[in-house]
């Protein structure tokens, strides 16, 4: 036997479970070979993280087999659905980068064919009208252990239905009066198929259809048929409805449909310390727990825009956590990963100080400003450089010193040189104390002028380089710092506690007396920055003229951050 032989490309990664389906349903010429998918958002709430994943599932398989991917709303329970969710679903899928064309449909538009085709299961004897209560069918339906009962209207005439049917459209009885059932099987051991309700009567006004119709289609039935409707080929859908997959299959059996679609389900995206339950997100919104849909503390893809995350870093982030076929919970860490990894690359960098501490550099002659050269992103050449000013008083952050600097703590203390980002060495020669509390509100430092660019010609070294803002120059600004919602990893665990106590008290500091380098003093709301050793950044929606706010995307892997937090907790000092 021969050897094979060596490639010099590296192996494609292996297909997920997904794509290996459809590869293999497109070289057996399955639907001709034709590859449409759909992203089936009901208009209830907005987009969260789980949804993206969806999204970049169902639009770029499509792309990849060089099919179609359809934004679809499943509009089919209008007591909870409005326009305004309909408006930021499709801003958010634009957002995150993908484009239904001409392809915006809604299951409201095929309530028409969707009746038509219920007469049809009536005329073959597969659905009937029933008169039992809610609770009453539920009752009969059985349970797991349990067989179900045939509803006593169970043998009506098709005459009748067809005539009951009729007159629940036409607004002749009460809502929840009467029902529309499948005629499927009482016996069966999936719940699914024991008869499961079609069509209810509800006289609310839909957000599309007004008060045409008092009757609406069930979910499981509208979106097999609007699949079909539509010649999706692969219905890519949560876990959840696995068990619906025979009912799903009895629909398009049983109808004169165009197309057969094939229902595949994936484990949907969990993450921790969030909630993706958007009936609890809209908790939180109603009862002004965070401030709005977009508030950057929630999983939305309107959040995390506003957070200042790429639709490219989510995108990445999608990707990363793959398909799988088992239920999972992602670490929220590795969203931040991905927001670090793509900002890293692409936004410039700028000197920001969050708690100012003045320092006077006493040597440094007064009015003297010198412009250094920064690089806009050492991780990109072609950014560039830009000049900021240096001055005589500058601030730097207050954790940058301490009066009593603890082991292994390099930055600024008493007698101490360090490096200033791009400058000079500077020693801390005095401390300034308020009289009354004792706190430090200036150092006194004296600069070597011999350090220019940050190197002294004797050679002698320093343990660190601190960042700086000129006083004269900064311009202020609000940052508001965000953290995990919740302050446990499963806050959405039990749904029957009140998930709202266990919320992060300080899931969100707002710091109203930062300092930034002049050249941001016209950034533009959702411009993006990594400011210096602190994390990325990006200007909120709230900034106005003369007023500037950030947002913390995420923070930076701050080494000195997780050296305290290891002694915290008594482990000892790693490096
Ligand atoms: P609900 O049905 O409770 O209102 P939902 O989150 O399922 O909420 P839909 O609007 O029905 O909301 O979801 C649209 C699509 O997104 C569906 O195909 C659904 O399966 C998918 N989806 C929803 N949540 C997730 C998630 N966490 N991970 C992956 N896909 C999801
Ligand atoms: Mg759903």
């Amino acid at each position: 036997m021969k050897e094979p032989t060596s490639s010099a490309k590296a192996p494609e990664p292996p297909l997920d479970f997904i794509r290996a389906i459809i590869t293999e349903d497109v070289a057996n010429l399955k639907n001709g070979g034709r590859v449409a998918t759909r992203f089936p958002p009901e208009p209830n709430g907005y987009l969260h993280i789980g949804h993206a994943k969806s999204i970049c599932l169902n639009f770029g398989v499509a792309a990849e087999f060089g099919g179609k991917c359809n934004l679809r709303f499943d509009d089919t329970n209008p007591t909870k659905e409005d326009v305004e969710y309909v408006e930021s679903i499709k801003q958010d899928v634009h957002w995150l980068g993908f484009d239904w064309e001409d392809r915006e449909y809604y299951a409201s538009d095929y309530f028409g064919q969707l009746y038509d085709f219920a007469v049809h299961l009536i005329n073959a004897g597969k659905a009937y009208v029933d008169d039992l209560t809610a609770d009453e069918i539920r009752e009969y339906r059985g349970s797991l252990i349990r067989p179900g009962k045939e509803s006593p209207h169970r043998a009506r005439s098709i005459e009748e239905n067809l005539c009951l049917f009729e007159r629940m459209r036409d607004g002749e009885f009460e809502d929840g009066l009467r029902v529309l059932r499948a005629k499927i099987d009482m016996a069966s051991p999936n719940l699914n198929l024991r008869d499961p309700v079609l069509y209810r009567i509800r006289r609310v006004s839909h957000h599309r259809t007004g008060d045409r119709w008092c009757i609406y289609p069930m979910y499981d039935y509208a979106h097999a048929l609007s699949d079909a409707i539509e010649g999706i080929t692969h219905s890519l859908c949560t876990l959840e409805f696995e068990d619906h997959r025979p009912l799903y299959d009895w629909c398009i059996e049983n109808l004169p449909v165009p197309s057969r679609p094939r229902q595949i389900e994936f484990a949907r995206l969990n993450l921790n310390y969030t909630v993706m339950s958007k009936r609890k997100l809209l908790t939180l919104v109603q009862k002004g727990l965070v401030a709005g849909w977009d508030d950057p503390r929630m999983p939305t893809i309107g959040g995390l825009r506003r957070r200042g995350y790429t639709p490219e870093s989510i995108r990445d982030f999608a990707a990363r956590v793959g398909l799988a076929k088992r239920e999972n919970v992602v670490d929220v860490a590795l969203l931040e990963d991905c927001a670090r990894d793509d900002l890293n690359r692409r936004v410039p960098r700028a000197l920001a100080v969050l708690r100012p501490l003045r320092i006077v550099i006493e040597n440094f002659p007064e009015g003297r400003v010198e412009d250094v050269e920064l690089a806009n992103n050492p991780e990109e050449p072609s950014a560039g450089t830009r000049k900021v000013p240096f001055s005589r008083v500058l601030y730097i952050e207050q954790d940058d010193f301490r009066e009593v600097p603890p082991p292994r703590y390099f930055r600024l203390a008493p007698g101490r040189e360090v490096r200033l980002r791009g400058t000079y060495f500077v020693r801390c020669t005095g401390v300034v104390k308020d009289e009354k509390t004792g706190e430090v509100v200036e150092l006194r430092c004296t600069y070597d002028p011999a350090t220019k660019g940050g190197a002294a010609p004797d050679g002698r070294k320093v343990k660190a380089t601190i960042h700086w803002v000129s006083a004269a120059h900064a311009v202020d600004a609000e940052v508001r710092l965000y953290d995990r919602l919740f302050t446990v990893p499963d806050p959405g665990g039990d749904d029957e506690e009140d998930f709202t106590a266990l919320l992060n008290p300080s899931a969100r500091e707002v710091l109203c007396d930062c300092k930034v380098e002049p050249g941001l003093a016209a950034a533009a709301s959702g411009s993006r920055y990594q400011f210096e050793r602190l994390g990325y950044f990006s200007v909120d929606p709230d900034s106005a003229d003369g007023r500037l706010v950030f947002n913390r995307t995420v923070t930076l892997r701050d080494t000195w951050a997780r050296i305290e937090q290891t002694r915290r907790q008594g482990l000892g000092t790693r490096d």
